[in-house]
């Protein structure tokens, strides 16, 4: 199960830590963006800014070497070479939100799984 990873936030009662690369932008942080934009947060709008926010934040991290994002992106990198295959786990696949189930698009985890490919053709 090494090849399977856990990267949201902490959930204490389920004893998972957070990943180093959980996304900062809660869906409360999201909003006060949006409204610091003046932009109505309407609530299809919140999920993809705290996604493309997400991926500006990942991006600048991994353009610079000393940080705990490029760490553990290395790390799984390398996991799944060794591997052949890496899992990346979210808690918000699979759940139900305005009454639709999340999938791997919606979640920052389909963003560190782009991230993690172009590595690999390199
Ligand atoms: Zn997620």
């Amino acid at each position: 199960m090494e090849n399977i990873v856990y990267v949201g936030r902490a959930i204490p009662r389920m004893g998972l830590e957070a990943s180093p690369l959980a996304n900062p932008y809660t869906i409360k942080k999201t909003k006060e963006i949006l409204e610091r934009n003046d932009i109505s947060p309407v609530e299809e709008l919140i999920r993809p800014t705290s996604l493309r926010a997400y991926e500006w934040g990942l991006q600048s991290a991994l353009e610079q070497c000393d940080n705990v994002q490029h760490q553990e992106m290395n790390r799984l990198v390398n996991i799944a070479i060794k591997h052949g295959s890496l899992g990346l786990v979210c808690c918000c696949v699979g759940k139900e939100e305005d009454g639709r189930i999340l999938t791997e698009d919606d979640c920052h985890a389909g963003i560190i799984k782009k991230f993690i490919l172009k590595e690999l053709k390199q």
